[in-house]
């Protein structure tokens, strides 16, 4: 029992706050004026996690966010140290996951003074949050966090920043008495759908030909996949998952049409929207990638998202498992009002296109060196436990994993998101390992990369090794940002006046990325044949120490030929 006559500072009232606020891990790089709440973080429980880049550390919290539904903080120096954490702080805003940035800034009263370090830093993070304050009164500390807290769970989840003078981290005490505590902030409220909607749903559902279902992001987030499970499996209807959507329901699921993504989208009539924005991933919900009088039912927590992008036929605000819920009800209470048969011509022809389409993939299976993608993923996925988290960024190494790297559980999958982040990997692998740690004892983390998203937060392989993760990295390496050069050409490049004559896109060729694993007491392989990649792969995720895996391939490996091109906005 804490005597409340005991005079505490700052620091330690920051660090009990977040521990009574379920905080349980703080991601960062310590110096003046934060090292205290480093270390009374430790004191009062909470996992410690020093990293090498703001950035880096606030990619890792944000996966916490997500993997467990509460916040982890990231613990940023002020100036710079707030600055790095700015573009961590916009990819959990774009994701929609909750996260708070602490950071150390300027005693009071010295404000405007030129002094070190100093930044207009809550004006900077107001940009990137939901909520920003600079905490100024001691006693009022849980407040502030409490606040923190809950907004960024609250709502559409996002992130939260706050700023914390050097005189009130440390130098003042204050009696414990006179602090003002606040109840840790419970998991937020569960929202019904508006029951009216939902019979318009059903309505609408049982009018449908081509009915679709998008499972998205959010969804996850919600942990909707029970009643997910029974909406698709009782009325058998086709669902997509987008990239982070993956898994929710098993990539195996019969009626996973994953593989028929482009007719799929453009030929439903119907689509159930649960958890996905219609943005650049679902090509803004616009022809000729939907229909034109495609019916779109969209539910999403944020009421600002309903009709975003296209009006929606029916739009529920509300918590996506609940509304789930309410549906299945609702469809259950009608028995034979929408019964959707496997024999229909949409799930003929959505048959057809994925048998086809697993032919032209299966086809790029060439067992030859140097690999192509499709070779190298076939041989990590027959790898790979079906339960492991897979973390894949990258361009091609990106978009021909969420096809080819099957998840089987929800959140099982995080990469670069809405905001289509390079550099994220590596962070958050390390998030993912401690959640296993602590949460899943013996799951494993397999972040795969490409050779250019590694090297953003390349640094951090030293933090994985200092605190044992096991986590299996294999960077997918064609030399350079979707092409590279060979070793030979490169070095004629570098003959001339390098910085004219080595392309834009070309990196190191053959670089040993491995070495990074090895210089900090991890595993480094290099590898170019096929017929060592199993193997590796094998070893690599049975051991216990942080590994990384430099999986060269063909410099100008790349996709098989898509119907629309990704990103081509003409073609929209
Ligand atoms: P994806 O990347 O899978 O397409 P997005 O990030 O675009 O997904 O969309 C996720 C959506 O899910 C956001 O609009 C967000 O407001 C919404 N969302 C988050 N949590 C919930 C929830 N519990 N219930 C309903 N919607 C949610």
């Amino acid at each position: 029992m804490a005597n409340a006559d005991e005079e505490i500072e700052g620091a330690t009232i920051i660090a009990e706050s977040l521990r009574d606020q379920g905080v349980q891990y703080m991601f960062g790089i310590v110096g003046v004026p934060v090292i205290e709440i480093g270390i009374a973080a430790q004191a009062a429980g909470i996992n410690y996690i020093g990293c090498r880049n703001e950035q880096a550390a606030c990619y890792a919290a944000q996966a916490i966010g997500y993997l467990t539904g509460r916040p982890a903080v990231t613990l940023v120096v002020s100036g710079p140290g707030l600055l790095h954490a700015l573009g961590g702080l916009q990819n959990a805003q774009e994701n929609c996951w909750p996260t708070i940035v602490i950071g150390g800034s300027s005693d009071e009263g010295l404000e405007s003074n030129g002094g070190f370090q100093e930044f207009p830093q809550v004006e900077s993070a107001r940009l990137y949050t939901k909520y920003t304050a600079r905490a100024m009164s001691m006693s009022r500390i849980p407040f502030y966090i409490e606040k923190a807290v809950r907004t960024s769970m609250y709502g559409r989840p996002g992130a939260c920043y706050l700023d914390f003078p050097g005189n009130i981290i440390a130098g003042k005490k204050i009696p414990r008495s006179s602090i003002i505590t606040r109840p840790k902030v419970p998991f937020p409220p569960r929202t019904f759908g508006d029951p009216d909607d939902i019979k318009s749903a059903v309505e609408l559902l049982t009018h449908a030909k081509n009915p679709l279902v998008i499972i998205g992001k959010g969804a996850a987030y919600s942990c909707a996949e029970d009643n997910l499970r029974t909406l698709i499996d009782l009325h058998k209807i086709p669902f997509l998952p987008t990239p982070m959507g993956k898994g929710v329901l098993p990539d195996d699921h019969p009626y996973c049409v994953a593989p028929a993504r482009s007719l799929a989208l453009q030929q439903a009539d119907v689509i159930f929207l649960f958890g996905a924005r219609l943005n650049w991933i679902l090509h803004f919900g616009a022809p000729p990638r939907f229909r034109h009088d495609v019916k779109i039912i969209q539910v999403d927590i944020s009421a600002e998202e309903l009709h975003s992008s296209r009006s929606s036929a029916v739009a529920i605000h509300g918590d996506i498992d609940t509304v789930v819920s309410q549906l299945n009800k609702e469809l259950i209470s009608q028995p034979g009002k929408f019964e959707f048969s496997i024999n229909s011509q949409w799930w003929k022809d959505l048959r057809l296109k994925i048998d086809n389409n697993r032919k032209v993939t299966q086809s790029q299976i060439i067992d030859e060196k140097p690999m192509n993608y499709y070779t190298a993923f076939y041989k990590i996925n027959a790898e790979l436990p079906k339960d492991c988290i897979i973390v894949n960024e990258g361009s091609n190494t990106m978009d021909i994993g969420r096809t080819e790297l099957p998840n089987i559980l929800p959140r099982h999958r995080l990469d670069a998101g809405t905001f289509g982040t390079m550099g994220v990997g590596v962070g958050f692998a390390i998030a993912a390992a401690l959640w296993c740690r602590d949460y899943a004892p013996g799951k494993k983390v397999v972040c795969i990369q490409g050779d250019s998203a590694f090297g953003f937060s390349a640094m951090e392989i030293e933090t994985a090794c200092r605190y044992k993760l096991p986590i299996t990295f294999i960077i997918i390496n064609n030399n350079g940002i979707s092409f590279g050069t060979d070793q030979e050409s490169f070095a004629d490049l570098q003959e001339d006046d390098p910085c004219i004559s080595i392309p834009p896109f070309a990196l190191t060729p053959n670089a040993h990325y491995e070495k990074l694993a090895e210089a900090f007491g991890g595993k480094g392989y290099f590898l170019e044949d096929p017929s060592e990649l199993q193997a590796t792969v094998r070893k690599c995720i049975q051991g216990n120490d942080t590994s990384i895996i430099n999986c060269m391939i063909n410099t100008f490996a790349a996709r098989k030929p898509q119907s629309f091109e990704w990103l081509t906005r003409s073609k929209i």
